[in-house]
């Protein structure tokens, strides 16, 4: 196995790779540390393409010894290329990488197989996690499938179809009087109380976040193993899109692809932009939001763990990350929808909206390959769309249908 150990990501302290995510010395975030060095491309490749059509694919890259087995099989999903949205923008290659076809709708379903199958490893019975509403589905669904008492802690006020397509496998479900961020504080207060859970997103941070990459590797593959101009990517804690990158980097590194890193262009909400604003500041830390107001509720973070990262990434690969309305979201979720025939949640509406946006500022070369990451299912978030569009009232017969959408022209 290429993993070899945790690695604080600020002072390069070692560690087991066991349940831990902060540095003992520094307080710096654990990440996992390989050594790729072993690994031949052309073999690498041929074992990728005979892997399994899911994330497990990829195990060369992922810290296990042997590919576990999951009960749902989480990624390989579309990457389609989507001409009518490019035309509309003015670029020549736009594809739309689709991971609301996960097996709970949402991109979450890599982060939670990659932390589920560390939490069985370790001995754990009991998972949880602070969510925005995706990662809650998901952790709910894999619990049920493999077998794991679960409790799922959500901010009070999330979208009634989250909460109903959570609760619905049989999870302990707690919905916390508070914002995201203070979901977060009470689950990290509970990681230290209760030792015996595995909290996908706390104790187990590390291994959760090794499931982003495989989005990165993913888009790569589905390419022909090679590398896009561009991603647009959306950012909460900055997690998906910092491990979207380092999934090309280790690919590079390895030989797998040639080339730089795409630019990568981060997207946030304006009601909760600490990481655009950090951005846009010329700054590295982001200025926690304490109160986010966003129909984006999946992105609505305001201290964002991986925000300093992400920020440094945008520059660092000549990519940027814009902030946009929510009347904006609302018109991505319309523009991806007319013009690709998919259905997003307002994350994929805040992606779509700062993609059109970096096109009408003229910042697409119109040569350029770009790669617009949706990463959740427009049937979780139906308020968003409620409203923007007329639908037509008639009485079951043609005179009525005639009236309503006029009769057809007389020759
Ligand atoms: C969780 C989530 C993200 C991004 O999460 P990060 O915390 O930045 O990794 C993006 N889109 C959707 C739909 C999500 O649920
Ligand atoms: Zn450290």
């Amino acid at each position: 196995m290429p993993a070899e150990a945790l690695k604080c990501k600020e002072c390069d302290e070692r560690y087991p790779l066991d349940a831990r995510f902060v540095c003992d010395r520094c307080f710096g975030p654990l990440e996992v540390l390989y050594d790729l060095s072993g690994l031949d491309p052309a073999e690498t490749r041929r074992r990728i393409q005979a892997g399994p059509p899911s994330i497990w694919r990829y195990a060369d890259f992922l810290p296990f010894e042997r590919s576990p087995r999951t009960a749902l099989a989480a990624g390989v999903t579309p990457l389609v290329r989507a001409d009518r949205l490019a035309e509309r923008l003015g670029v020549r290659e736009v594809w739309v990488k689709n991971d609301a076809a996960n097996p709970t709708h949402s991109f979450k379903d890599r982060v939670v197989t990659i932390a589920l199958a560390k939490a069985r490893e370790l001995g754990y019975e009991v998972v949880a996690c602070a969510s925005t509403g995706n990662l809650a589905n998901a952790v709910a669904a894999h619990a049920a499938a493999a077998g794991f008492e679960s409790y799922v802690f959500i901010p009070a006020d999330l979208e009634e179809q989250k909460v109903l397509a959570t609760g619905v496998y049989g999870t302990h479900l707690v919905a916390v009087d508070g914002s995201y961020d203070d979901v977060n504080r009470l689950c990290t207060q509970l990681a230290g109380e209760r030792e015996s859970w595995a909290f996908v997103n706390v104790n187990l941070r590390p291994y959760y976040a090794e499931g982003s990459k495989t989005l990165g590797f993913e888009i790569a593959e589905q390419l022909g193993f090679q590398l896009p101009d561009r991603v647009v990517a959306p950012i909460a804690s900055g997690s998906l899109f910092t491990r979207i990158a380092r999934g090309f980097q280790e690919w590079l590194d390895v030989g797998l692809l040639d080339g730089e890193l795409p630019a990568m262009n981060g997207a946030q909400a304006d009601g909760c932009s600490p990481v655009a604003e950090a951005f846009e500041a010329g700054r590295d830390v982001c200025r926690p939001v304490r109160f986010p107001a966003t129909i984006a509720k999946s992105l609505a973070i305001g201290d964002p763990a991986d925000g300093p990262y992400a920020v440094e990434l945008a520059r660092r690969s000549g990519g940027r990350i814009d902030s946009v309305t929510d009347e904006e979201i609302r018109d991505g979720i319309r523009l991806l929808a007319e013009t690709a025939g998919i259905f997003t949640e307002t994350a994929g509406g805040v992606t779509t909206a700062v993609l059109r946006k970096l096109a009408e500022r003229g910042e697409l070369d119109p040569s350029e390959r770009v790669v617009l990451t949706i990463t959740g299912e427009g049937l979780k978030t139906l308020d968003a769309v409620r409203g923007t569009f007329e639908v037509h009232a008639v009485e079951p017969d043609v005179e009525s249908f005639e009236r309503a959408l006029g009769a057809p022209a007389v020759a």
